[in-house]
């Protein structure tokens, strides 16, 4: 049984003082134990976060980490960094980072390895954009993001991976897939893990939808059998909403 997760990225918002409110507002609702809530919060409230979310039922990661452990590259932030603040998530790859700041193919493969190794989960980006949907190339470069991303990568250590399959049109622009397209792609990673891996490792790895998950779709996306969970944008910044999302079953 996979447990679902519904996983806040919230990429470049909140203030400490905004994010320790929207923190407290979350954590003053109920929710649901039978899935895994994380927040994915900027640099610099990842330490205050940390602190106001241990004890809770609320885990915490980070938007991005470079691969290395310390060295000369400005700007950077490194798994040993993340490890301090006891960080347990990251999002690797996101489509933003892969579109504005040269994210490639590579360095998601050597920041996976890099999250395995200290024990972080990597949230693994894939998405195709308006364009690869439309020429209908959208399955072939699925494909080509998923294999790479493993490359070198042990079956032990992909089954500890989450994946997010988050079309970069549905991103921030209020137009979900429909469930069936997002499941059409879920499974499809999901049969790529299985050729790289084996049928076992492959229905032991999450894979999550991302773009325009809201309270009103989230059942329906979770209703697929390939979908595990959402990484939410926009909902994640309202504590309503995500409470919501992470109570879709109640
Ligand atoms: P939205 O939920 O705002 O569309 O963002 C999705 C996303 O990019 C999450 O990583």
């Amino acid at each position: 049984m996979r447990k679902p997760i519904i996983a806040g990225n919230w990429k470049m918002n909140n203030t400490i003082k905004q994010g320790e409110s929207l923190v407290s507002d979350i954590l003053g609702k109920d929710l649901s134990r039978d899935v895994e809530v994380v927040i994915c919060v900027p640099f610099t409230f990842l330490d205050r976060a940390s602190k106001l979310v241990t004890g809770t039922q609320i885990k915490l990661g980070a938007q991005n980490m470079h691969w290395e452990e310390k060295g000369a590259y400005t700007g950077e932030i490194s798994p040993v960094m993340l490890n301090e603040i006891k960080v347990e998530y990251v999002i690797i790859g996101h489509s933003e980072r892969r579109q504005y700041f040269n994210e490639t193919d590579e360095t998601v493969n050597k920041k996976i390895k890099s999250a395995l190794t200290y024990n972080l989960t990597p949230i693994v980006c894939v998405g195709e954009s308006l364009e690869e949907r439309e020429n209908g190339k959208y399955k072939e470069l699925i494909e080509s993001q998923v294999t790479k991303a493993f490359e070198g990568i042990t079956k032990e250590d992909a089954v500890k991976t989450v994946i997010a399959y988050e079309p970069i049109w549905a991103i921030g622009t209020g137009k979900t897939a429909s469930s069936e397209q997002a499941e059409e792609i879920c499974a499809l990673i999901r049969s790529i893990l299985e050729k790289l891996y084996d049928a076992d490792t492959s229905q032991k790895i999450r894979v999550l939808y991302g773009g325009s998950v809201k309270p009103d779709n989230i059942k329906e996306l979770m209703n697929m059998e390939n979908i595990d969970g959402a990484l939410v944008g926009g909902a994640s910044l309202k504590a309503n909403d995500f409470v919501q999302l992470v109570n879709y079953k109640l």
